[in-house]
């Protein structure tokens, strides 16, 4: 408000002075002027949070205990001079940092995306008609639309405001909504007590207003406080916590055993203390996983960006892993289900049925009576169809390039279509009648009321609404002759059922005419006054892929459940079209209030259609599908859908129809607000869920089978098989490449053919904790076997040394290919094939073996020898063999138990 060129703040003025102030026409800026004010003002964005460069987010890579402990080892290295030892810890670290610095950045950059795709939009009025912008082009004197559910978008002075409540806890702290007026209030009055503004960042909790913008960006109230709006989170699950927890405890112990040894091997006395020091270094930087809390948020950042390439935008981390386990999916019909694209398809009046054509929202098409077109001279109803249509609609047509486009909701943007078709006149049909008032649709009456006056001196009210909300407030209904006849309020429901029956959507207009004097609009005014039009039938098509969502989902052992506000026949007629389990099986808003909360969780999860509900049903089928232990995802998208969002497990907002309220209380946003990408979601948290499993399930038996080694040849007082140095080198090659190939692994087939996980099911289980002793187990032996055959052989103890470390690489690979695939065999060609990323992480490690064993400077630092091709075909007949026992191992344990994976 600083450039206001009144002395007096805006909440202070009345509604033109401000409009003066601000130089706004009450109808809005023109195109031209707004891209001048824009210029001056700048864009209507807060400033983005401080970003770390890059050196900072570089060095931020090096604070972690694990990688504190690398350093202190290469530290002592180094100063035993054991230079090549020092060096390939110093490159483990560095490898590590760079690996966590890349990723960190490109999870950046995908969650800057999704920050984008979460833009706030505004409805504003420009060259006097109604548009939707990036909430980022407002300027000051735009007039803006708001409406409940909106995030405010800029700090507006009301101009208009209906019912209006605005929920202003950001700024206030006040979690209370307050209501909202035109009227000045005094120039001191405290932000909180400023009716007649409405403040950037706010949310309207209900009615609607209008208001002209008084300030934008950093001039707004949120602005200058310096509050960051931000819709995503870091990235981090609890899960993630709990392995990082975990690395540090298995660090400590490393380090424990670590010191044992060192103990155990002064006293026994074999071996120079020097090289039994560096034995043990070795070791605890083999076991320590410390590449493993970077891999696994890559993993997740991966799964962020997988479900974002299918339109699933998560918010809050954790929901990838709660979206995995999803065992219910409570979804909405219009719009998620269907493509909410709206066409009349039917009028009911006083006994006859009038079919309606349709193509898109254009307005035109024929409205048939018995075969015949109707002509509106004849069939005087057909012009009351079309006053109630367009008078009592909020809706736009605009013919566009490809076709006639809406603004606003498309059942009105349909009705106005109607409204074009009967009258011929396509974007402004009656424009001598002008609205006086209006009581604006609300779940909770579910009718639309309006006044309207015209030029002419009369003045007449119009309804639309569910037919049970409109029948109610009728006294009679409109007659062929023009006149009015008893209302058939028992005719009207069969005829009601039979157009829902057949999927269409059915609401009902009714209309009055009234004194001229009336101006305000009360509920009042309504209720047993009211003549019946009659209904209107409309078809909303499903979305193409909704179908084979709902398939797969069944497939998956996921409840499909449809939650609806329209009539109990058109869900069921929709239900059964795209496939859910019983579409017979209704429960309806009125029946749920009636059931406490026992009966409602049995009922809940039998019923797989839920119709004529309100939003406070949802939060109560939420809780109660929870209260038996189902893993609840719920859509929603008005603000009264936010508290059953935030109560779900998974809460999905839409974020094409979805209000800023929904979007805030969601884990995650629909970008085109499909059932099936809710669907594609849990598929991406399911496979995530996989390779976090796959991630740990290779690295700890690599760690541990590495450490074991050296801890068996150390306490038998044996030779050392693999050189510490050696070991050292493995773990820099494996950990960069093989254990993060497994991050970007695809989903495995039969992944959304399993049942859901558990909830609460823990990632290191007993088959876990035995895979890692069976792998290790089979390491080490596989690694002493080569050494002592090839010493047995004569080879040379460097030569023999060679072949074992080689030996266990080699086991490495092969245990990729063996984790590739927990769920299913790896034995299938499709299983063997591999992915470029593996396959390119093999490449690597194969190359970066070739030239330890083969490359002279190489093997003079690590004390290496040059393999002949038939031990080398002796390593990989090993790994053969230890491949199929893994294999064989699996197959039994599935034949056994059932048990369908390591994890
Ligand atoms: P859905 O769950 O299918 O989105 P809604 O809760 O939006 O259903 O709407 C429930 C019922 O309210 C509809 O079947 C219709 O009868 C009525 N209705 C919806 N929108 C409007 C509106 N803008 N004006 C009047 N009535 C409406
Ligand atoms: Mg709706």
């Amino acid at each position: 408000m600083s450039d206001a060129p009144s002395d007096r703040p805006f909440h202070a003025l009345t509604a033109e002075a401000a409009l003066r102030a601000l130089d706004a026409p009450a109808g809005g800026l023109t195109s031209d002027e707004a891209a001048r004010r824009l210029t001056r003002h700048g864009p209507n964005a807060l400033p983005e949070p401080p970003r770390r460069g890059p050196l900072l987010r570089f060095l931020a890579q090096f604070r972690n205990v694990l990688i504190y402990v690398l350093l202190a080892s290469a530290a002592v290295t180094a100063a035993l001079q054991h230079w090549v030892d020092a060096g390939v810890i110093l490159a483990v670290v560095l490898v590590n940092a760079a690996i966590g610095f890349i990723q960190e950045g490109r999870a950046e950059q995908a969650m800057e995306a999704i920050r984008v795709m979460l833009a706030p939009r505004a409805a504003v009025l420009r060259d006097g008609r109604r548009a939707t912008l990036d909430a980022a082009d407002l300027v000051p004197g735009d007039v803006v639309l708001v409406e409940a559910g909106d995030r405010i978008p800029a700090d507006l002075r009301l101009l208009e405001a209906r019912g209006l409540k605005v929920e202003e806890a950001i700024l206030t702290g006040e979690s209370v909504p307050v209501d909202k007026a035109v009227a000045p209030v005094p120039a001191e009055a405290a932000l909180g007590d400023r009716a007649s503004m409405l403040f950037s960042g706010t949310i309207v909790a209900a009615g609607t207003g209008r208001g002209v913008v008084a300030a934008t960006a950093g001039n707004s109230q949120i602005g200058r406080i310096g509050a960051l709006l931000s819709d995503v989170e870091a990235l981090t699950t609890p899960l993630l916590r709990q392995m990082d927890l975990f690395a540090r405890w298995l660090t400590l112990f490393i380090l424990a055993v670590a010191a044992a040894v060192l103990a155990w091997g002064r006293l026994a006395g074999t071996m120079p203390f020097a090289d039994l020091f560096m034995a043990v270094v070795g070791l605890s930087v083999a076991a320590i996983p410390e590449g493993l809390p970077a891999v696994l948020t890559i993993t997740l950042a991966a799964g962020v960006q997988s479900m974002a390439r299918r339109n699933a935008i998560v918010r809050r981390l954790p929901a990838i892993e709660t979206l995995g386990a999803v065992s219910v999916i409570c979804t909405d019909k219009t719009g998620t289900l269907t493509r909410n694209e709206m066409a009349v398809a039917a009028l009911a009046a006083d006994g006859r049925i009038y079919s309606v054509e349709a193509s898109g929202y254009a307005p035109a098409g024929a409205v048939r009576w018995q075969e015949a077109e109707a002509d509106p001279a004849e069939h005087a109803v057909l012009l009351d169809f079309a006053r109630a249509a367009a008078l009592c609609n909020d809706a736009g047509l605009h013919p566009g390039r490809d076709g006639w486009r809406i603004e606003g909701d498309p059942m009105e943007g349909a009705l106005m279509a109607l409204a074009g078709k009967i009258t011929g006149e396509g974007r402004a049909p009656f424009p001598r009648w002008s609205r006086s008032d209006a009581i604006p649709f609300d779940v909770a009456h579910r009718y639309m009321a309006v006044l309207h006056h015209d030029h002419a001196g009369r003045a007449a009210i119009h309804v639309k609404g569910a037919p049970e909300a409109v029948l109610a407030l009728c006294a009679d209904q409109r007659a062929h002759d023009g006149g009015t006849r008893p209302l058939d309020a028992e005719g009207w429901r069969r005829t009601v059922e039979d157009l829902a029956a057949q999927g269409q959507r059915v609401i009902a207009v009714a209309m009055r005419a009234t004194p001229p004097e009336h101006v305000v609009l009360d509920v009042a005014d309504l209720q047993g006054t009211l003549t019946l039009i009659g209904l209107i039938g409309l078809v909303d098509p499903l979305r193409a892929a909704a179908a084979e969502a709902v398939a797969e989902c069944r497939r998956a052992g996921i409840a499909v459940k449809m939650i609806t506000g329209d009539h109990v026949a058109t869900a069921r007629a929709i239900a059964a079209q795209v496939g859910l389990e019983r579409p017979d099986r209704t429960l309806t808003g009125a029946e749920i209030d009636a059931m406490d909360d026992a009966a409602l969780a049995q009922a809940a999860q039998e019923a797989d259609v839920f119709a004529r509900t309100s939003p406070a049903h949802k939060l109560r089928l939420v809780s109660a599908l929870q209260s038996r232990g189902l893993t609840v995802a719920m859509t929603g998208d008005g603000v009264n859908d936010a508290p059953a969002l935030k109560r779900a497990d998974a809460g999905v907002a839409m974020g094409l129809k979805g209000s800023a309220a929904a979007r805030q209380a969601a884990e995650i946003v629909l970008a085109d607000d499909d059932f099936a990408s809710i669907v594609a979601a849990v598929r991406e948290g399911r496979t995530a869920y996989d390779n976090i499993k796959k991630v740990i399930g290779w690295t700890l038996p690599t760690s541990a089978g590495e450490a074991i080694t050296i801890v068996a040849a150390l306490l038998a007082g044996l030779a050392l098989p693999i050189t510490a140095v050696q070991i050292l080198w493995v773990n820099l090659v494996t950990a960069a490449t093989l254990g993060l190939a497994l991050a970007f692994e695809p989903t495995e087939p039969g992944t959304m053919r399993r049942p859901p996980r558990a909830r609460d099911a823990p990632l290191l289980t007993r088959e876990l904790l035995w895979h890692v002793a069976l792998v290790s187990t089979l390491i080490l032996a596989a690694v002493f076997g080569i050494y002592a055959w090839a010493t047995g052989q004569g080879r040379a103890p460097a030569l023999a040394q060679t072949l074992a470390m080689n030996a266990l690489v080699v086991l490495e690979i092969f245990h990729l290919f063996f984790i590739r695939n927990i769920h299913g065999a790896s034995l299938t060609w499709a299983a063997a094939r591999g992915t470029p990323v593996v396959w390119a992480c093999v490449a690597a490690v194969t190359a970066a073996q070739v030239a330890i064993t083969y490359l002279p400077p190489l093997q003079s630092a690590f004390g290496t020898q040059a393999v002949p091709l038939t031990d080398g075909l002796l390593i990989i007949a090993v790994g053969i063999v230890f491949f199929a026992l893994l294999e064989a191992e699996k197959r039994i344990r599935l034949a056994l138990h059932g048990r369908r994976s390591v994890g």
